[in-house]
């Protein structure tokens, strides 16, 4: 083919398919505009997950009537003047774009009316092109009606998804400008029926409740700005530890009132939550960030969903320090920290008075093991699991960081009540067992060097090659933390030993068990090989959920947690227990005076 310039429609149709990709863009696009005009009342109905119709009206500013044709060429705008106008751009469009794109792939009809007019005006374009213009009356605003999307371009037609994830998609941009906006009433419309609606009561967290669900909201803590950390201001809400997702698409981010997509802000907001979430584990976050403008290019993308910043590390350790330190404060708070003794014997964090008045406490002679032998003539170990590792004798005497608390006993065979001097604790059998084999074996690692085996009748391991390939990167790892493999012939191991607390367990589903672990890569938050290694063994080594325990096992179970140096999450930082304050209890039962 020779070479030609291109007749203006098709022009027009390649930018469009960079700013309208699909429905969602086009709801963004009018949004962006309506928010732009000042309006505080939007409403969006969308039919046929938006392939068939979708109408934004508003009550902003309006276009005056002789502009009005004006904004659907392709770079017209009222946002912005020079090139130096985009080094501080406080509004959501600015491209001059929208319009004229989302016009060339529908039939389009626009009604407005100017503040300074006394009528309003109807503009109808099929294609990009103008085919009628008329005066009407109208309300002060603008309405937007789009239909037969991407009528004349087969090729977008036929990429698009069913009407059912369209339908998500505008959920969710609306549901996000609705965040970014809680001054402005939202409401959207599918297919006739309300599915969102925010107050415009200028409260975020009341959109949240509206966009995530009471459920989900009670289990967000506020993270509120803080005006001395300098001029990146983050504020919004957070998941608490024990509210997390499978993925990192719950992280919202909004750069100045414009939701983003930043991958390593999401890196910064989960790295936050380090050793207070799991692995593979995300946190609910909405989060804004305010920044001066001058600091943050938004002329990346045509969809400005990408920004730069000026200082990027900057921003990543304001986002990661406001998230962090909100999770910190409320770890903090008496419902669920544990408080602790000190070395000496003396109460730490606990209300002294509390405890010393509820309960004869002699730390020094009443040491864990004593106390366990007593009740159930066992020893500690043996109370809880026949295969633990003993603390051994030259085992220093372990600080308690709990205070001796007494089973009540156990619920669904997973949770264990117990009565402490300032409370109730609800306490997880196998994610405090877990803490507990975790910490013996860094600590007899740590003494020793060499981690206590388990000899078994030598064992073949055959293995799919990827898997293969991965114990073979790790065998020194594995040697290192007590599993005794050897490679025999192709995707093939021999077992002869495993870490001493996996005597009962098969190796096989253990080794499957660390493969899974490591396959998952490099997630962020994540510790070093070995530590994931260690953590699996003591997962997998750990009494269950769903095992039936008796009081002794209970007991002794607990007894040894009171003496773990971070007694009150799993290694993989799910908590191990709830705390009910004697306080909290008597509130609940309204014995408060
Ligand atoms: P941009 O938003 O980047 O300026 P658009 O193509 O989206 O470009 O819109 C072009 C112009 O049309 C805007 O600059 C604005 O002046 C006007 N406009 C569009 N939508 C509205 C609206 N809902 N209310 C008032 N003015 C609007
Ligand atoms: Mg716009």
């Amino acid at each position: 083919m020779p070479i030609q310039i291109l007749p203006e429609e098709v022009v027009a149709q390649i930018a469009a398919g960079e700013v309208v990709e699909r429905p969602a863009s086009v709801v963004k696009e009018l949004l962006e505009n309506a928010l732009d005009a000042g309006a505080d009342h939007i409403r969006v109905e969308v039919t046929g997950g938006g392939r068939q119709r979708i109408r934004i009206s508003d009550n902003g500013c309006g276009i005056a009537p002789d502009e009005a044709p004006l904004a659907f060429y392709r770079h017209a705008t009222s946002k912005l003047r020079t090139a130096d106008d985009l080094t501080r751009i406080t509004t959501l469009g600015f491209r001059g774009e929208a319009l004229a794109s989302i016009a060339s792939v529908s039939h389009l009809t626009m009604v407005t009316r100017h503040e300074s007019a006394p009528g309003g005006l109807l503009l109808r374009l099929a294609g990009g092109q103008m085919v009628e213009q008329k005066p009407v009356g109208a309300p002060l605003g603008t309405v937007i009606t789009v239909e037969n999307l991407f009528y004349n371009t087969p090729a977008r037609l036929k990429f698009m998804k069913k009407d059912g994830t369209e339908k998500r998609h505008v959920a969710l941009i609306v549901s996000r400008y609705a965040m970014a906006y809680p001054q402005v009433r939202f409401v959207l419309e599918q297919d006739g029926r309300e599915v969102f609606r925010s107050s415009g009561s200028g409260y975020l967290g009341d959109v949240l409740v509206a966009a995530l669900g009471l459920d989900t909201f009670r289990d967000m803590v506020e993270l509120r700005a803080d005006s001395s950390a300098g001029p990146i201001q983050v504020y919004g809400y957070t998941s608490v530890p024990s509210l997390h997702r499978a993925d990192r698409t719950h992280i919202t981010l909004f750069i100045n009132g414009r939701w983003i997509q930043d991958t390593r802000l999401a890196y910064a907001v989960t790295q936050a939550y380090h050793t207070f979430l799991m692995t593979g584990r995300y946190p609910v976050s909405v989060l804004m960030l305010n920044l001066p403008p001058e600091d943050v290019d938004v002329n990346v993308h045509p969809t400005k969903a990408e920004v730069r910043f000026r200082d990027s590390d900057g921003v990543f350790t304001a986002v990661q320090r406001a998230v962090r330190r909100a999770i910190i404060d409320l770890a903090q708070t008496p419902a669920m920290r544990g408080g602790y003794y000190t070395e000496h014997g003396k109460l730490g964090d606990w209300h002294a008075g509390d405890v010393a008045s509820q309960m004869d406490l002699n730390l020094e002679l009443d040491s864990a093991g004593q106390y366990a032998r007593q009740r159930s003539g066992l020893s500690r170990d043996e109370a809880v699991d026949p295969t633990a590792i003993p603390a051994g004798p030259g085992a220093p005497a372990r600080p308690r960081t709990l205070p001796i608390l007494r089973v009540v006993g156990q619920i669904g065979a997973t949770y264990i009540i117990a009565e402490g001097p300032a409370g109730m604790y609800l306490i997880d059998q196998h994610a405090a067992h877990e803490r507990i084999l975790y910490e013996q074996f860094m600590e007899e690692h740590a003494r020793q060097g060499t981690p206590t085996q388990y000899a078994l009748a030598a064992q073949t391991l055959y293995l799919p090659p990827a898997e293969a390939h991965l114990i073979e990167a790790h065998l020194d790892v594995l040697r290192h933390v007590g599993f005794d493999l050897e490679p025999f012939g192709p995707n093939t191991f021999v077992v002869r030993a495993v870490p001493a607390m996996l005597a009962s367990e098969a190796p096989a589903d253990v080794l499957v068990g660390i493969l899974e672990d490591l396959e998952l890569g490099e997630t962020p938050g994540q510790a070093s090989i070995e530590d994931k290694i260690i953590t699996r063994v003591c997962k997998q080594a750990a009494v269950k959920a769903g095992q039936i325990l008796s009081v002794d096992e209970m007991q002794g179970l607990i007894r040894q947690l009171e003496r773990c140096q971070t007694p009150l999450t799993c290694p993989h930082g799910r908590p191990t227990m709830i705390h009910m304050t004697t306080d909290q209890l008597a509130r609940q039962f309204g014995r408060m005076g």
